[in-house]
């Protein structure tokens, strides 16, 4: 996908994906990874326990209740929530070595997180909350998964809806009914987002030089 912003040097971004588990989430931002080389994912730490086919490091950074104490205690996480019982957390260093390097970090975090990050840094922050088309669809998709036992999915179905209400909190809003289409929505936002006047921090001394010529 075309960067956004040609060669001239701009802020990295800041992209948080947020919504109820199930809507879709994760697939659409494993699209946007593969697709988008300007695009590195934030890799959470979590207390919860790792689920089948995932790994230390890749999906999560898996760790005790003690460590995650002693990381928040020294600072070192950019946001952290408790969410359906376990804590999870942002790794700051991880993040600002991301956008130093010029690339923009996409976050798979809750509306916890996304309010304390939108407090810390403001406009570099881009956020979009998915919306399933459904209930019904939602139901489906968690069940399809069938990566949690009954009662995980009963209560996430119940916490679903809580979820929900804060979509009003975040700046885009992607109703997932068509994957394809919602990667393609998000993409959109990415770019338009990439051109925005404020992050293209070198356009001042790319003006200059063509006012001059070159
Ligand atoms: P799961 O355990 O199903 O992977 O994720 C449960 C929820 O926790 C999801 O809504 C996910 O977005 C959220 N989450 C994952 N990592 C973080 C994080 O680092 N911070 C916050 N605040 N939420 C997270």
């Amino acid at each position: 996908m075309d960067s956004g912003a040609g060669s001239i040097r701009r802020r990295g971004l800041m992209l948080v994906l947020s919504s109820p588990s199930g809507a879709g989430k994760t697939s659409i931002s494993r699209a946007l990874l593969e697709r988008n080389k300007n695009l590195s994912l934030s890799i959470s730490i979590t207390t919860r326990a790792k689920r089948p086919g995932e790994t230390s490091g890749d999906d999560y950074i898996f760790v005790t209740p003690t460590d995650f104490n002693l990381m928040v205690n020294r600072r070192e996480l950019l946001e952290h929530a408790k969410v359906f019982g376990h804590y999870y957390g942002t790794p700051e260093k991880a993040v600002i070595d991301c956008l130093n390097e010029g690339q923009d970090v996409l976050f798979d975090i809750d509306w916890q997180g996304t309010q304390q990050i939108a407090d810390k840094v403001g406009d570099d922050l881009v956020s979009v909350f998915i919306l399933p088309p459904s209930t019904g669809e939602l139901e489906d998709r968690l069940r399809r998964r069938a990566q949690d036992k009954a009662d995980v999915i009963a209560e996430r179905m119940a916490k679903a809806a809580d979820e929900m209400t804060h979509w009003d909190a975040y700046q885009y809003v992607v109703v997932n009914e068509d994957f394809e289409t919602s990667v393609a929505r998000v993409e959109a936002i990415l770019v338009a987002e990439r051109l925005k006047r404020t992050r293209q921090s070198g356009l001042v001394d790319f003006v200059t030089r063509l006012r001059q010529g070159y």
